[in-house]
């Protein structure tokens, strides 16, 4: 099985070869695949990953297919295992899956075919991350030394997680921030309104209440007053830092209204990225270099 399943046993010099790639495609270079056929497999609601997945496959000349797993065998009790198989068989050149499954990917270890990471439970988001490294080194030219803050709920984010483990092996300082309920482990912690203060990159997140298994224990407005990010926040952040989230966003929750297409923030930046980023990965897997 190749593909790109999880960052962590993608070499640095790939990740950034994943990277000049995207730039060069998106800078014009032209990569395309006619005849080819990707399955998109969605057990968990997604727009920007499954479209910009689809339009991404689209640009490459690749047909989409997109199962339905309300209408597929998945309901009859099929597994996982058994779907990818057939669509393998089928004669399918590669598959995007998204699963609440934590790691579900282990379960396809006899797949022939690529399998593309479209986010799992908690833990990896792969073309999210790759995504973001992008829209950073758009920003700045290098990852080394640069200083980022996740703010908000990282014990229930995939995006947090990959993000900590491949920014901190690029060489940046990454530290998180936001209520002690969703605080874990996974980096140095730093009190919100230091980070403001003192990061390249604010890095919000929205509460993932779909994965929680109780309830928050702070009321939104709350939440809002003590960890949004308000336009007089975003007055005390450095000249050059910048506002990234990998959405969807709530306003009014994690972000005001009026900072998610301030100046600073490069929100919908990250959603233009993706498409190139994915094209990128999807092209060099097909060329058996992923
Ligand atoms: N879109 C991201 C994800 O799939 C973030 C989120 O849903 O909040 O994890």
């Amino acid at each position: 099985m190749k593909g790109l399943l999880t960052l962590k046993d993608l070499h640095k010099d790939k990740i950034l070869e994943l990277i000049e790639y995207a730039l060069q495609i998106k800078n014009g270079l032209k990569v395309s695949y006619p005849g080819k056929k990707v399955v998109t497999l969605f057990y968990e609601n997604s727009t920007r990953t499954h479209y910009s997945f689809q339009c991404a496959l689209l640009n490459l000349g690749i047909n989409v297919i997109q199962c339905n797993t309300e209408t597929s065998s998945v309901q009859k009790g099929e597994s996982l295992y058994d779907t990818v198989r057939t669509f393998e068989y089928l004669g399918v050149d590669g598959v995007v899956i998204r699963s609440s499954q934590d790691e579900y990917f282990k379960e396809l270890e006899n797949i022939n075919i690529p399998i593309f990471n479209g986010g799992d439970g908690k833990s990896n988001h792969p073309t999210q991350s790759l995504l973001d490294l992008m829209t950073i080194y758009e920003e700045y030219g290098k990852f080394e030394g640069l200083k980022c803050c996740i703010i908000g709920d990282i014990a229930h984010s995939r995006v947090a997680h990959t993000n900590i483990e491949v920014m901190e092996r690029l060489g940046m300082e990454v530290y998180i921030s936001g209520p002690e309920e969703f605080i874990d482990d996974s980096a140095k912690y730093i009190p919100f309104d230091e980070a403001i203060k003192t990061m390249d990159v604010i890095m919000l997140l929205r509460v993932q209440f779909e994965r929680h298994e109780e309830k928050m224990e702070m009321t939104i407005s709350d939440y809002h007053a003590r960890y949004g990010l308000t336009k007089e926040k975003v007055d005390c952040m450095k000249e050059h830092a910048i506002i990234m989230h990998p959405a969807p966003v709530n306003r009014g929750v994690e972000i005001a209204d009026d900072v998610v297409e301030c100046s600073k923030s490069r929100i919908f930046k990250q959603m233009a990225n993706g498409v190139y980023i994915r094209m990128a990965v999807v092209s060099s897997a097909l060329d058996g270099k992923l």
